[in-house]
């Protein structure tokens, strides 16, 4: 549903090939007929993409980017309606990924209306976020803001199995990976399996297998809160059975949380090819609660909050925000969202061990494969959408991550919010 005309695609592929392998200095671009609508030029530009790490410029047309490179290779496509942006040493990134949170689902627990919560996203650099809790009324508010044009970010959906009015099963009728337009889709099923730090589980084995199979067998992706190493334990049994009963190599299924973690459950999550969703801000937020810290004393704490173990053994990770669960969890409000901003969640990776450009992965190109979408998002690559965020300082070299400004998010070329009136006019 997300791919693109395969023509183009070869074009790009051929392209690149050709970028790379042997003319290093020809611009990556695709063949258009048409000159870019907009080029930004003259900036930072980290494409997170392995195959050309670092450009000056980015050229878009439409809702797609059309060619990264050097202002000398990017520049001379420019025709005389083209928009041309200086970006004055600014750094572009792409538009970052939260890959958990409830931004429009429980936005009015710190005052926000779906509207406002779109807006607050963008206004941090997010171009996308995950609503990992979406029922059939919630289904049914995103496809009405959707049809209104007030989702001015990409939404995907998790519907839950569990703490939901509808039946186990209502996710049956619904279709895995279902695009209802480019800023909304049905991204995976979502459960929970503990609740207070490991005290309270909702599942005995048997039910587990059976809704994880199911979900598995009809081509869902899974996605399941698992805080404690015992979650864990039982997480990872369904999932081994239902990837033994119906082999799967690419399920990507996801642990949401992951703060207690084993070294025997670290090394089969990777053997069963899953994703860590994690919130770097989630341990140091809960340090002071008492239920934190008995979870620490019923195992090792060297199990607690292994993000670089995880990602230094080849395990997919991908970052988020938990909005607004966090600031609910630390007494803050509406206004004052340090943990509603990936720069601040980039800070806090950093401090628990990750270095700057594994975080940064966290929230731009391992995120889009988080929800299977890496040949449309993730990177700044011809051909993806022009999903772009523009900031005031380059954050591998930034002395404090959580003051880097947030000057323009721009979601399929369109700039949804902007705060230097040079980048926007
Ligand atoms: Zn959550």
């Amino acid at each position: 549903m997300a791919a693109r005309p395969s023509r183009r695609r070869t074009a790009t592929l051929a392209l690149t090939l050709l970028g790379c392998l042997a003319l290093p200095h020809v611009p990556v671009l695709l063949t258009s007929r048409t000159a870019p609508a907009v080029i930004y030029h003259n900036g930072v530009v980290l494409t997170m993409d392995q195959t050309r790490p670092h450009a000056q410029a980015i050229a878009t047309s439409r809702d797609r980017i059309t060619a990264v490179g050097d202002d000398e290779e990017v520049l001379p496509l420019a025709d005389r309606v083209t928009r041309l942006v200086d970006l004055g040493g600014r750094t572009v990134l792409p538009g970052f990924i939260d890959s958990h949170a409830h931004w429009i689902g429980d936005g009015q627990l710190v005052g926000l209306s779906p509207e406002q919560a779109v807006e607050a996203a963008l206004r941090r650099g997010w171009t996308s976020i995950n609503e990992q809790f979406v029922d059939m009324p919630r289904l049914n508010r995103l496809r009405e803001l959707d049809a209104s044009g007030a989702l001015r970010v990409r939404v995907n959906a998790y519907l839950p199995l569990n703490f939901t009015d509808d039946k186990f099963t209502w996710f049956l009728d619904h279709e895995p990976r279902y695009t209802y337009s480019s800023h909304l889709r049905v991204a995976g099923v979502k459960l929970f399996l503990d609740h207070d730090w490991g005290t309270d589980f909702h599942w005995d084995q048997v039910e587990l297998d059976t809704f994880v199979l199911a979900a598995h067998r009809n081509g869902w992706q899974v996605s399941a809160h698992a805080v404690s190493a015992r979650a864990h334990d039982q997480y990872l049994t369904s999932i081994a059975r239902a990837l033994a009963a119906h082999p799967d190599p690419d399920a990507r299924h996801r642990v949401e949380h992951v703060v207690q973690l084993r070294d025997d459950q670290l090394a089969r999550m990777r053997e069963l090819g899953m994703i860590a969703s994690i919130q770097p801000g989630l341990v140091g937020a809960s340090v002071t609660e008492q239920g934190f810290s008995e979870l620490v004393a019923r195992g090792d704490p060297k199990w607690i909050a292994r993000w670089r173990d995880l990602v230094d053994s080849g395990v997919r990770a991908i970052g988020s925000s938990d909005m607004p669960w966090l600031v609910l969890g630390l007494g803050s409000h509406a206004t004052d969202l340090p943990h509603g901003s990936p720069l601040e969640a980039v800070h806090q990776a950093v401090t628990q061990r990750l270095t700057v450009d594994q975080a940064l992965r966290m929230f731009t190109v391992d995120a889009a494969y988080g929800t299977f979408e890496e040949d449309v998002k993730g990177s700044l690559v011809p051909g993806k959408y022009a999903d772009l965020v523009v900031l005031a300082e380059n954050p591998t070299t930034a002395v404090s991550l959580p003051d880097v400004g947030v000057l323009a998010t721009i979601v399929g070329g369109k700039v949804e919010h902007c705060a230097d009136p040079v980048l926007c006019r």
